[in-house]
């Protein structure tokens, strides 16, 4: 009994120190810095910091509330609510239960709730200061930055429609779309940068245009924030930035087709002399079979669509006039090996690109042949290349590959460098066609010495004589 006593004296006196060391040295609470002041001082349960649930936390604009009945004190801030029962180690936190190692409290008629507890689960931020025995809660701390984008538009989508005087570009966006415009040289290209602008057209991409001032168009997400659209051009021109809504137009209009003139000298005459001087000898006899199989030349280009410009001694060199040049020769030849031939023209006439094949359809074509000439952005690129499709029209016993590669080997042969035979459907002239169709592309004008070649008459006769070979091995080859 007499220890009985003792113990509960002992628990008494302790307990009374200990109010007394907590009272001696009052808590403090700060909220973003300032001090707020209750009525009753918060208390240290179980190393955790009990504070007046009204004067903290309404003070900071939560909503307080108390159930009675349930012994629930409910806080409420923003989005956020969390209940806590009175004695509880459980809480409930925006519908989640969780579990709290010191519960609320009620002392000396307050509830009393574990500060850190409640502000975390407040998004805010709880320091413990023990020199000052000082709860400092710093509201905003965890409070979700607004998002403020960096993006002010996108891009949404990128389209060319061309017509034979105008090249519209069209970007179709989403909010503002501020540019800023940059004209580089070598390439010739309009580089416009959209600013805060998020590409959602993928992540780049480009279209090929046919014309005589816009070679193409391509755009990527440059860096971070910007959007790049680039304007490849043969030649500089005037532009319109158009404005409307959402969309921004770049539009190149009233182009004028180029002059329709050679632009090199009129050397037809010495080109067909130079043909007729080969003589039917000079190549593979062609089978007697093959004599009617009626072969479709396509001299690329003419008129206003020039093709390719090579830059030679200072002048404008046309794709369109070297081709004809070259078909001319070929023709010549082929004629005179017994070939049955169509050329598409035989003067500097404009064939619109899709007519093209149609014509060929019309005239039954066995096979159709595309003389082209090719360029590039990079002048040191250069050689022989070969287009076909696997999936166009083919003749019965020889892939469409096979034939290229006759003529890719024999155009070689002239010193030409083998730059690849490419499988590609998306050339119109090939994918039109009813009967096999590829298109050689001799050499690049883009290429200083590759051009150099093909300024030379002799040269491109010789080019034509390998065409013609080419031709009549297909055609003796073929069986169908
Ligand atoms: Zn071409």
């Amino acid at each position: 009994m007499k220890n009985r006593f003792i113990f509960i004296l002992i628990f008494i006196i302790s307990v009374f120190w200990c109010i007394t060391c907590c009272a001696q040295k009052n808590i403090t609470v700060k909220i973003d810095g300032d001090i707020v002041k209750s009525d009753v001082s918060p208390v240290i349960v179980d190393d955790r910091v009990l504070v007046p649930a009204r004067s903290i936390f309404e003070y900071m604009g939560s909503e307080v509330k108390w159930n009675d009945m349930a012994k629930i004190a409910s806080i409420i801030r923003k989005n956020d609510t969390i209940h806590l029962i009175i004695d509880n180690n459980v809480a409930v936190v925006n519908g989640q239960i969780v579990e709290l190692d010191v519960p609320a409290k009620i002392i000396n008629g307050r509830t009393m709730i574990p500060v850190r507890f409640v502000s975390e689960n407040l998004n805010m931020e709880v320091e413990w200061d023990q020199v000052n025995r000082t709860v400092n809660i710093y509201s905003k701390a965890h409070e979700p930055e607004k998002e403020q984008s960096i993006f002010k538009g996108s891009i949404n989508k990128i389209s060319v429609s061309e017509g034979e005087t105008y090249v519209k570009i069209k970007i179709s966006g989403a909010g503002k779309l501020e540019h800023s415009m940059l004209k580089l040289d070598d390439p010739k290209r309009y580089v416009y940068d959209f600013k805060s602008c998020m590409l959602n057209t993928g992540d780049l991409g480009s279209l090929v245009c046919s014309g005589t001032y816009v070679k193409s168009v391509r755009w990527s997400q440059y860096n971070e924030t910007t959007c790049r659209v680039v304007v490849d051009l043969q030649k500089y021109y005037f532009y319109d930035y158009v404005v409307d809504g959402d969309d921004v137009y770049i539009v190149f209009d009233e182009l004028t087709p180029p002059a329709v003139k050679p632009s090199v000298p009129d050397n037809d005459e010495s080109i067909g002399e130079m043909a007729d001087k080969f003589i039917s000898g000079d190549f593979t006899k062609l089978s007697s079979y093959a004599k009617n199989k009626l072969v479709i030349i396509d001299p690329g280009h003419g008129g206003s669509e020039v093709g390719t410009i090579g830059m030679y001694n200072g002048k404008e060199i046309y794709e369109k006039d070297v081709n004809i040049d070259i078909c001319i020769a070929l023709e010549a030849m082929l004629k005179k090996c017994g070939v049955s031939t169509y050329m598409l023209r035989d003067d500097d006439t404009y064939i619109n690109i899709s007519k093209r094949p149609e014509i060929a359809n019309e005239k039954d074509g066995y096979f159709y042949l595309c003389v082209h000439n090719n360029a590039s952005e990079n002048p040191d690129v250069n050689g022989v290349q070969v287009y076909y499709s696997e999936t166009a029209a083919t003749f019965d016993n020889m892939t469409n590959r096979e034939v290229s590669k006759i003529y890719y080997d024999n155009i070689a042969k002239l010193g030409l460098k083998k730059s690849g035979m490419v499988d590609n459907p998306k050339y119109i002239v090939i994918y039109k066609s009813k009967m096999p169709a590829i298109i050689v592309e001799n050499a690049f004008m883009s290429n200083p010495d590759d051009l150099e070649l093909l300024m030379d008459d002799e040269f491109k006769v010789k080019l034509a004589a390998a065409l013609c070979e080419s031709t009549i091995q297909i055609l003796n080859k073929t069986t169908n």
